[in-house]
């Protein structure tokens, strides 16, 4: 099988199993996992953010970094199609009782202005917006790039109006390597991050949230909270750490794996590791998919109307010419 559902199918390398094996470990929820704290330390160091929290996965780090942005019955200013919003579950609102606020945007990409004319203060009648959280690529927009100019913009803006600024970073290091901007710049931009290492980097489990020394003990406390803190970590950290060092700059292999994928199928070229593919109404993504599937490849339907297809660190470049046939096929007959 040609697995393209996700960039989360990847398993771990046999040089990364060996570094799991070897890690040193202690116990975590007493702070003494020794891997865990030097993969905090990396990933901090890489972004300039003060310190770093592993969490189990990208679903809690957003919920810890938006909970220290946002208190309760405030309000998070999102794109409408967001990950926050769209995938997990709710867990802002149910846990961190954050209302959430949605903006219709292209292709995922808060739009600065749009974003400055709807941020109130709050008072005894209204919401107050608290944080704006952008998602970086973004997903459900097909894998897209946010300027750096637009960042700065919202930057600014929300600044200037006293509202943190959020980075749903699943695939921040895919943008890094697709803009070349350096991951330190990214972090400069943002009071928090939620980064994943089991996204394109292919480690087994987990997501950094990055934020000040001020907020780590509540960040903690929450990812406590949350059932999120763990004994010898250090196994799966291990992994985690292992991807940082070797799996970033090989992203460049997925994005150009991508746009074969796009340019045999007649696609506009994708910015990152993400191809979507509208289907016509008389023939649902889900048929699509299941046509695929008899042939070796497995895509996911993305809503009825679409059918997306993600590469990553398990297929080649071999691989996505022999998909780009199925899928072409799966389309036409
Ligand atoms: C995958 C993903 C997450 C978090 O995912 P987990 O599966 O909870 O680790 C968050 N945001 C985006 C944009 C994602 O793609």
């Amino acid at each position: 099988m040609i697995d393209l559902r996700s960039d989360t199918v990847t398993r771990p390398t046999p040089g990364m199993r060996r570094a799991m094996a070897e890690a040193e470990v202690g116990d975590d929820v007493y702070g003494e996992d020794p891997t865990v704290r030097r993969l905090e330390e990396r990933v901090a160091e890489l972004f300039g953010k003060e310190a770093a929290l592993y969490v189990p996965s990208g679903t809690m780090g957003n919920q810890i970094a938006l909970r220290l942005l946002c208190p309760p019955g405030e309000e998070v200013l999102a794109d409408a199609d967001a990950h926050i919003v769209t995938y997990e579950g709710g867990g802002i609102a149910q846990q961190g009782g954050i209302q959430t606020r949605t903006l219709v945007s292209e292709r995922g990409l808060l739009d600065p202005d749009a974003v400055a004319a709807q941020l109130r203060a709050g008072d005894w009648h209204t919401v107050g917006t608290r944080a704006v959280a952008v998602e970086h690529t973004h997903n459900r927009g097909g894998g897209s790039v946010y300027p750096l100019e637009r960042l700065r913009r919202l930057r600014e803006l929300t600044r200037a109006a006293g509202v943190a600024l959020h980075c749903d970073g699943a695939r921040i290091w895919n943008a890094h390597v697709a803009t070349g901007v350096p991951l330190a710049e990214y972090g400069a931009l943002f009071d928090t991050l939620s980064v994943c290492l089991s996204k394109g980097l292919g480690a087994p489990v987990g997501s950094v949230v990055l934020c000040s020394a001020e907020q780590r003990p509540l960040a903690w406390r929450l990812r406590h909270r949350l059932g999120g803190n763990m004994r010898q970590a250090g196994i799966i950290a291990a992994g985690g750490l292992y991807a940082v060092e070797h799996h970033v700059e090989r992203l460049a292999e997925d994005h150009a794996n991508a746009r074969l994928l796009a340019d045999l199928l007649d696609l506009p070229a994708p910015e990152t590791n993400i191809v979507l593919i509208p289907v016509p109404e008389a023939l649902p993504a889900d048929e699509v998919a299941r046509r695929c599937r008899e042939q070796g490849v497995l895509v996911s339907a993305f809503g009825p109307r679409t059918v997306r297809l993600v590469t990553h660190l398990d297929v080649d470049r071999a691989a996505c010419e022999q998909a780009a046939k199925v899928v072409a096929a799966a389309l036409a007959g």
